[in-house]
């Protein structure tokens, strides 16, 4: 086969397991209601939990940057491209976290990828959640450190690898909200077990900023886990903070070992400024509306509690990530697409994103859904859900 045909080859596979993806064209902006092909769709898969992503006064500061600063930052930040802009949100951002220092960072992905690949190399080992996200799979492959994997939030098994670790360095590192599962890690023992097997441990909080913890301060304040406990903690500003980029907090000394060493964070060009500008407007907003939080409560409880009285099972999760598993890749297919055509835009998560057989709807709230959003969505999946019961029924 030709280069091409191996390509081809490859894509009909990927269709044919119902796992082919494809992008739809967004013509408006983020939010409850979103346009496509003209169509006003009821979204539920989006991460921007607080509305913030198209919030006035966060649109506004980015302006007012603009204005200042201009669009691009013209340079990595160790070149010229370091504003005054991303080193007052640092600022902003270590007081947020209550670490030391913090670090701005593209995106999530890269400040997961650099940190983990900057502190680790052969002779260390990584010890991670089965379930962590895939910029922290790629960190440690791309670190060269010994990769070791435990069962989703099983300690036990944690605690089994950790005893037969010979490494220089252990790094253990997880999600602080799973990402496809809404659940949270088990974070106190997780740093117990780190202090007894002299390990750090890195959280990347992407799903608990914003919205877990005092001001939105995240999973690992929640717990009252401090530097002692929890060395690394990385966050996104992609998701509650409705911007965009990424940084990492922790000590004086984890961060300096990242600017000089971190590949992702040295070769690359720095968010623009007005980026961070906005990032600043929002970063207030997620401290001082508590309002938001609460809706986002309100919103999980009632439909937690619709999903029992129609017996649609779901998952532990106290987050904004509720998701319904349906297992077959098709199926979750088909559902998705019958409430497009209901005017509800809620996508499949399929492998390799999750395990092979546990395909889901992951649905997920924003502070500006209402109830009566709540009420549409849950009872257009039992329709659909009964509409595909009734076709596969009938003799074909
Ligand atoms: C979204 C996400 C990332 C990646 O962040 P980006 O800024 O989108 O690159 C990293 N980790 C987790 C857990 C995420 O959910």
């Amino acid at each position: 086969m030709t280069f091409e045909e191996q390509l081809q080859a490859a894509l009909e596979a990927r269709r044919n397991e119902n796992l082919y993806r494809k992008r739809l064209v967004v013509g408006s902006a983020q939010g409850v209601r979103v346009i496509r092909n003209e169509k006003e769709y009821l979204s539920f898969c989006s991460n921007d939990y607080l509305a913030l992503s198209n919030e006035p006064r966060i649109i506004n500061a980015m302006q007012n940057a603009a204005e200042q600063f201009g669009v691009g930052s013209g340079a990595s930040h160790l070149v010229c491209g370091h504003s005054e802009e991303h080193h007052f949100l640092e600022d902003e951002l270590a007081q947020f976290t209550g670490r030391p220092r913090a670090l701005l960072f593209s995106s999530g992905y890269m400040a997961n990828v650099g940190v983990i690949s900057a502190l680790l190399g052969r002779g260390d080992a990584v010890l991670q959640d089965k379930l962590n996200h895939a910029s922290l799979i790629d960190g440690a492959l791309q670190s060269g450190a010994e990769f070791l994997r435990y069962r989703h939030n099983d300690m036990q098994h944690l605690r089994e690898k950790l005893q037969n670790c010979k490494a220089r360095r252990k790094l253990i590192v997880v999600d602080g909200v799973f990402s496809m599962d809404g659940d949270e890690a088990q974070l106190k023992d997780i740093c117990a077990l780190a202090k007894a097997h002299d390990a750090w441990v890195m959280v990347d909080d992407a799903h608990g900023f914003g919205v877990h913890g005092e001001h939105g301060s995240g999973t690992v304040n929640k717990l009252g886990l401090g530097l002692d406990d929890v060395q690394i903690v990385v966050g996104t500003l992609g998701k509650a903070f409705g911007t965009y980029g990424a940084f990492v907090a922790g000590s004086e000394t984890l961060i300096e070992s990242l600017i000089q060493f971190a590949r992702t964070y040295i070769y690359t060009t720095a968010l623009p400024p007005a980026v961070a500008a906005a990032t600043s407007a929002s970063l207030n907003i997620v401290m001082e509306e508590e309002h938001r939080r609460e809706q986002l409560r309100t919103l999980i409880t009632h439909f937690r509690n619709k999903c029992a009285a129609y017996s649609i099972p779901l998952m532990p999760s106290s987050s904004p990530i509720q998701p319904i598993v349906i297992g077959d890749e098709a199926e979750a297919l088909e559902i998705s697409q019958r409430l497009e055509a209901k005017g509800i835009w809620l996508t499949a998560i399929r492998p390799p994103t999750v395990p092979k057989g546990t395909s889901r709807l992951r649905v997920t709230f924003s502070a500006a859904h209402s109830l009566a959003d709540v009420n549409v969505l849950v009872e257009a999946i039992c329709e659909a859900m009964d509409e595909i019961k009734a076709s596969s029924k009938q003799p074909s």
